[in-house]
């Protein structure tokens, strides 16, 4: 059976292991309490009750961010960096998109958000790869750090929007294309500058600084509206 613990907004799971400490976490928008065995129930109800503001906030602040992810089967726009296509769906019985200028065309069986959502990241991760790839490899060619880079990768994370290996591999969250074009570059010099500093110590932001002097705002900016890079 599994173990739960009641509060004022609900019921919690509790999960046991050989930890030593108890801890209470909020991940898409559900509590979970992690205990060690040798805690009972009045102990983690105490524990409980002592956070029970904070869990509060976090949920709510969970609930809000949710609530700002965005439904483009409902939207008449979508961007991609700095531009703002226009958005026509169409019923067709295979998914599909095509761009003709400033518009995207998209056609699913049905246009509810599911559907929509999946044609839209096919376009995306398209065009991340046309853009983040070429973006990157001007950046190492303008360094002469072509030697360093070893491939570049796309991939969905939940958490982390780009991550670069030892061995030279960068790879990048395509999400990051619903973004303004200055985020995009900030990440690519991120990521690029990553090449020659495997850390996050000063010297590694003193390249950043050099590749991309706008850095800080860039990366604040991802951190406040990064959430809502969402499909
Ligand atoms: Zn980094």
């Amino acid at each position: 059976m599994t173990e739960s613990l009641t509060w004022s907004g609900g019921t919690i799971p509790v999960t046991r292991s050989k930890r030593k400490t108890v801890a209470l976490h909020v991940r898409d928008g559900a509590p979970e309490l992690r205990a060690p065995w040798h805690l009972n129930e009045t102990d983690l109800k105490r524990f409980l009750k002592d956070r029970e503001t904070w869990l509060t906030k976090a949920l709510d602040s969970q609930a809000e961010k949710q609530s700002q992810k965005p439904d483009f089967s409902q939207q008449e726009h979508c961007p991609l960096m700095d531009e703002h296509l226009t958005l026509t769906l169409q019923l067709s019985a295979r998914s599909h998109w095509h761009r003709v200028q400033n518009r995207l065309i998209l056609g699913a069986p049905v246009l509810d958000k599911p559907h929509v959502h999946h044609v839209l990241a096919d376009f995306y991760k398209t065009q991340a790869q046309y853009t983040l790839f070429n973006k990157t490899r001007d950046r190492v060619k303008t360094e002469g750090w072509e030697h360093r880079l070893t491939d570049v990768r796309l991939r969905r994370t939940k958490t982390k929007w780009g991550h670069c290996t030892a061995t030279g591999r960068i790879q990048y969250n395509w999400l990051i294309m619903l973004a303004p074009e200055r985020i995009v570059d900030y990440l690519v010099a991120h990521e690029t500058a990553h090449l020659l500093h495997p850390h996050h110590r000063s010297p590694f932001w003193a390249e950043v600084e050099r590749l991309h002097p706008s850095w800080q705002a860039d990366r604040l900016w991802l951190h406040e509206h990064g959430h809502r890079l969402w499909l």
